[in-house]
């Protein structure tokens, strides 16, 4: 038989990797505790139908989707948007707005793996429905911001558009919103002549071409200054105009929030999924070329599920690529406490040291217990090698005046402890 392997985009987290992955999650959640998030969890098989309603050809063609023994169309979550206006749009519909929503979880995208790219990984979700204020899209960008800060990244930034600049000229020239949204697309992908050309064959006049075309070239990084060129640039497209004094009040808020952001104002800056009508934004570490997470506003999505016509804004953070910019930053994420080590010098000891490690459980210290009888030297030898700090070593002597042995193993210092002191004395 062949050797059993990881199905391709699919990995295990080992036990180092899967504590960076639950220290992250725990700070996506102590975040939505921060801001009044509730959580709810949702699950991972969905109807094709729900997921693919208003997904958008990119993420549609790369879901991972099957017939279940009902004979019913599946397919794995490729995000929680989806589920999240399901919810909204049915047993939560007459819940008193505004509400915030918040989940956590594996998605699966048939992306081609790559570093950072992989078709099994972890999001953050924050969701604010029922508010169509700038308050409530700055609200998910300030949230963005202390979960980068939470987790210990320092050198993050922010690219920030409007989709509704962009849609603006294109739904007062008539196009399309098939042909508005496919334009999008390719602009998320930087593919500008390939839009330009589809622009072309879907008749918008030579202006607004042109218009467009200054458009995508405005961009810095302060963005008052931006933001007015955006306005210059727009002026006649009604529609535009708006959405420009939207984010320059966004963007006003944001900078009187006295949190001192890097912003970078993006006008050709788009997103592919079809549901955004409002504020666009992501977040990046300089080292790394893809967004670490991204969201903006999409005020017709719960509509389109059924639901009252409800305005929203949200955001989704990559836990993977936060994982990978801290691997960046420093070695090791420090609140990540290594455990004590416990070793009984004799085996008739053991139960004592069972006890101990017990007590010390008790009072929220993580302990591993020696238990492959080995002697001293190569059980020290081993903590050593693990990384673990301290070592307390149970032996027959200091047991005698209720005390063990700790032992510092990066100071390669020892000293004896009464044990009702331990807790304490492992705690500094
Ligand atoms: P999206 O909803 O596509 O903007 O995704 C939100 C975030 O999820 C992105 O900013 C990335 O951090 C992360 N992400 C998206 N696709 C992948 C992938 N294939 N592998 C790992 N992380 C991803």
């Amino acid at each position: 038989m062949s050797e059993f392997k990881t199905v391709r985009g699919m990995r295990d987290f080992l036990p180092q990797d899967a504590r960076t992955l639950r220290y992250v999650e725990a700070k996506t959640r102590e975040v939505a505790e921060l801001y009044g998030y509730r959580e709810i969890v949702t699950p991972v098989v969905e109807s094709y139908e729900l997921l693919t309603a208003k997904a958008g050809d990119e993420i549609r063609s790369r879901m991972f989707t099957f017939k279940d023994l009902g004979k019913r169309q599946v397919a794995l979550r490729p995000e929680f948007t989806a589920s999240i206006a399901r919810i909204v749009a049915t047993t939560l519909r007459n819940e008193p707005k505004p509400f915030r929503l918040f989940c956590a979880g594996s998605v699966y995208r048939y992306d081609e793996p790559q570093k950072g790219r992989y078709r099994e990984f972890w999001q953050s979700d924050y969701e604010i429905v029922g508010s169509n204020s700038a308050e409530a899209d700055v609200e998910i960008i300030l949230l963005t911001h202390r979960l980068m800060r939470a987790v210990g990244l320092w050198r993050f930034a922010f690219k920030i558009g409007h989709i509704g600049v962009l849609r603006g000229i294109l739904s007062q020239e008539g196009l399309d919103e098939k042909v508005q949204n496919s334009v999008m697309q390719l602009m998320d992908k930087k593919r500008y002549e390939d839009a330009f050309d589809l622009l072309t064959d879907g008749g918008i006049s030579k202006r607004a071409a042109d218009v467009l075309r200054s458009l995508i070239e405005i961009k810095g990084n302060s963005p008052f200054e931006t933001v007015e060129k955006i306005e210059a640039c727009v002026k006649g497209y009604e529609k535009s105009a708006e959405a420009a004094a939207n984010l320059r009040k966004i963007l006003r808020l944001v900078v009187d929030s006295g949190c001192n952001i890097d912003i970078t104002v993006d006008a050709g800056f788009a997103r592919g999924l079809e549901y955004y009508t409002g504020l666009i934004f992501e977040v990046y570490v300089p080292e790394m070329g893809t967004a670490l997470g991204g969201g903006g506003r999409y005020d017709r999505l719960i509509e389109l599920f059924g639901g009252e016509p409800t305005p929203a804004t949200g955001v989704a953070h990559g836990l993977d690529r936060i994982m990978l910019a801290l691997q960046g930053e420093r070695a090791d994420t420090q609140t990540l406490k290594r455990a004590v080590t416990i070793i009984p010098l004799k085996e008739e000891l053991r139960s004592e040291a069972l006890r101990i490690s017990e007590m010390l459980r008790n009072a929220g210290t993580p302990v591993e217990i020696e238990v492959m009888g080995r002697k001293i030297a190569k059980a020290l030898e081993d903590a050593d090698r693990r990384g673990v700090s301290h070592v307390v070593i149970v032996g027959e002597r200091e047991l005698k005046e209720n005390a063990v042995v700790v032992r510092n193993l990066a100071k390669r210092e020892q000293v004896v402890v009464k044990i009702e002191k331990l807790a304490k004395a492992l705690m500094d």
